[in-house]
C-alpha cells in the first residue's frame, strides 16, 4: 500500500459505502435526466434548452418554478440524509430546515424588475435579460441547497445552467440536478435546464471555464475556486470564504446573546460560510457569556484538550495550517470523542478561550468550536474582529444595544452581511426578514445573489413617443 494515504483510503471507503446506502435512497426521482457523462455535452443540451425558455412567457417560468419549490419540499428530507451520508458532514435536522428555507424563499421571476423614465422625450426602459447558459461551481457544504437555489434564481431570469458539482458531493447535487429536471418536465417546460456531470474534476470544471457558449460565471465555495473563475477572462460572480467574528459588547442582553450565538455557529455544525467562527467580548461581560453558553450546550475546554484538538483537525504544510477534511462538520461531541473526551449528544459546541492568533480562530474551521477572545472595550474588540474576518467582507455579527457601536463596527468590518442580536442564519431569512440564498457572492460585491443578479441590463429607447403625461 505504499504511497496511498491513510485518509485517502477512508476517503475511498466511505464514498464506496455511502454510494451503496444511496442507491436505496434514489428511488424517490425516477427521471434520469439533466446528467451527462460529456461536459460539452451538457453545455450543449443546456444551450438547446435555454433557446426554448426563451420563446416562453415569464408567467411559464413561474410555473415551472412552482414545481422546483414543491418538489424540493417533498424530497427535502431524502436531500438532507443523502447529503449527510455523503459528505459526512452537518445534520440531518438542519438540512432539511436549510432545503425548506430554499424551496420557500429564494426568489422566483418576482425579483426580475424594469426601470422606466417617461417624459418629454419619450419612454426608455432598463430591462434584466437573461445571460444565456451558466457555468456554476457549487460547495461540499451545502450542495443540494445550492444547486436548488442558484437553478431557481438563474431559471428565474431565463437562463439555463450547467453544473460542476463538488466531487465529494456529486451523489445528492446530481440529485438535485435531476429533481429540478423532472420538476420542469412535469410543468410542461423542456429539459435539460440545469444540467451536471456524473463525474464532475478539474478538467470538467476547465472546459466549461473556457467553452464558448458559457456566458456567465459563478462559484461557490474557498478561494481556490473563485480566484480560478475570476482568471477566466469571463463574467464571473465569486461567493468565497469567510471567518465571521461575533463581537458581544457590555450593552447586549447576554443570555440571550449566548444563546443566538451558539444555535448561530451550531446550525449544521457550523458549515454555512455565513456561520459565527469566533467570539469577541469585552471583558465586562466575558465570564458572564461564558456563564450562559454553557447554559446552552456548551463544553469549555481546558488548554490540553484545546491542543489535543488543534493536532487532530489542522494539518501543516509549510507553515500554513489546512483542515483535516476528515473532522469538518462533525458533531462536537464526535470531536471530543476523538480526543478521547466522553460527552453526551447534549454537547452543542466547544469553547475556549483564545487569543486573537489562535488557528482555531484565524482559520474557517467549519467545525462547533468556538474560541471566546477578551477585549479590554468595544474599539479593541472591533479591531480584533476586522482582523480575524481577513478583509474577505463577507460575514459579522454583533450583540449590542448601542446603536453607536453597531454603526461603528458595521463600518469598519464593511461585510456583505452584518447580524444584529440574532443567529447568523437570520441572514438569510430563517428567523429575519429578507429572502434566502446560498450564494452570497462576497467576494466580487454582489452581495446574497437572487434572480436579478443573473442578468444583464438591456436599455431600449423609444424618443417622441409612448409618453402619455
Ligand atoms: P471548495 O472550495 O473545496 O470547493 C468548491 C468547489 O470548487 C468544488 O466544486 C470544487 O471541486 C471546486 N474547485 C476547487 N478548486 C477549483 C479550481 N481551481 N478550479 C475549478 N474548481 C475548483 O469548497 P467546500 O469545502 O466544498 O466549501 C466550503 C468553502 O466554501 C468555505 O470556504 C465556505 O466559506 C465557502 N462557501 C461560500 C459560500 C458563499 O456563499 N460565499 C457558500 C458556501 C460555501
Amino acid at each position: 500500500m505504499a504511497g496511498i494515504r491513510e485518509e485517502d483510503i477512508e476517503l475511498i471507503v466511505r464514498r464506496v459505502l455511502s454510494n451503496l446506502d444511496l442507491k436505496n435512497l434514489k428511488a424517490a426521482v425516477k427521471k434520469d435526466i439533466g446528467v451527462f457523462e460529456d461536459m460539452k455535452q451538457a453545455i450543449s443540451a443546456a444551450k438547446k434548452a435555454q433557446k426554448e425558455l426563451k420563446s416562453m412567457s415569464i408567467e411559464f417560468r413561474e410555473k415551472i418554478i412552482q414545481n422546483i419549490r414543491k418538489k424540493t419540499l417533498e424530497n427535502a428530507r431524502i436531500m438532507a440524509e443523502m447529503g449527510v451520508q455523503e459528505t459526512g458532514m452537518g445534520k440531518v435536522e438542519h438540512k432539511v430546515l436549510k432545503h425548506e428555507l430554499v424551496a420557500r424563499k429564494t426568489p422566483g421571476t418576482e425579483d426580475i424588475i424594469t426601470t422606466a423614465w417617461s417624459g418629454d422625450k419619450g419612454l426608455t426602459l432598463v430591462e434584466m435579460g437573461p445571460w444565456g447558459v451558466i457555468g456554476a461551481i457549487t460547495p461540499s457544504t451545502n450542495p443540494s441547497e445550492t444547486v436548488i437555489c442558484n437553478s431557481i434564481g438563474m431559471i428565474a431570469a431565463g437562463n439555463s445552467v450547467v453544473f460542476n458539482p463538488h466531487p465529494g458531493a456529486v451523489g445528492v447535487s446530481n440529485y438535485a440536478v435531476r429533481l429540478i429536471n423532472e420538476a420542469v418536465v412535469e410543468a410542461g417546460g423542456p429539459p435539460n435546464l440545469a444540467v451536471s456531470v456524473a463525474k464532475p474534476t478539474l478538467e470538467t470544471a476547465e472546459i466549461m471555464f473556457k467553452h464558448p457558449d458559457i456566458n456567465l460565471l459563478v462559484a461557490t465555495g474557498g478561494p481556490g475556486v473563485v480566484t480560478a473563475v475570476l482568471s477566466t477572462g469571463k463574467r464571473a460572480i465569486g461567493a468565497g470564504a469567510g471567518n465571521p467574528p461575533v463581537v458581544v459588547d457590555e450593552t447586549a442582553d447576554i443570555r440571550k446573546a449566548a444563546k443566538d450565538i451558539v444555535d448561530g455557529a451550531t446550525f449544521d455544525n457550523n458549515l454555512p460560510c455565513i456561520a459565527e467562527k469566533e467570539v469577541i467580548a469585552v471583558n465586562k461581560v466575558a465570564d458572564e457569556l461564558i456563564y450562559y453558553m454553557k447554559q446552552n450546550g456548551c463544553y469549555m475546554a481546558s488548554k490540553e484538550e484545546i491542543e489535543e484538538l488543534k493536532a487532530m483537525v489542522l494539518q501543516t504544510r509549510d507553515g500554513k495550517y489546512y483542515l483535516n477534511r476528515k473532522w469538518v462538520g462533525k458533531d462536537a461531541s464526535t470531536l471530543l470523542k476523538g480526543i478521547g473526551v466522553d460527552v453526551d449528544d447534549k454537547v452543542r459546541c466547544i469553547i475556549f478561550e483564545a487569543t486573537k492568533d489562535h488557528p482555531f480562530v484565524v482559520e474557517e474551521l467549519m467545525m462547533p468550536i468556538l474560541g471566546i477572545i477578551r477585549a479590554e472595550n468595544v474599539d479593541e474588540a472591533i479591531a480584533i474582529a476586522v482582523e480575524l474576518e481577513h478583509g474577505f467582507r463577507h460575514s459579522a455579527h454583533m450583540h449590542s444595544k448601542n446603536v453607536d457601536n453597531l454603526t461603528k463596527f458595521a463600518r469598519a468590518i464593511d461585510t456583505a452581511i452584518f447580524v444584529k442580536n440574532a443567529p447568523s442564519y437570520a441572514a438569510i431569512g430563517f428567523g429575519g426578514e429578507g429572502y434566502c440564498t446560498f450564494t452570497i457572492a462576497s467576494r466580487t460585491g454582489e452581495g446574497l445573489t437572487s434572480a436579478r443578479t443573473f442578468t444583464k441590463s438591456r436599455r431600449c429607447v423609444l424618443a417622441d413617443g409612448l409618453s402619455i403625461r
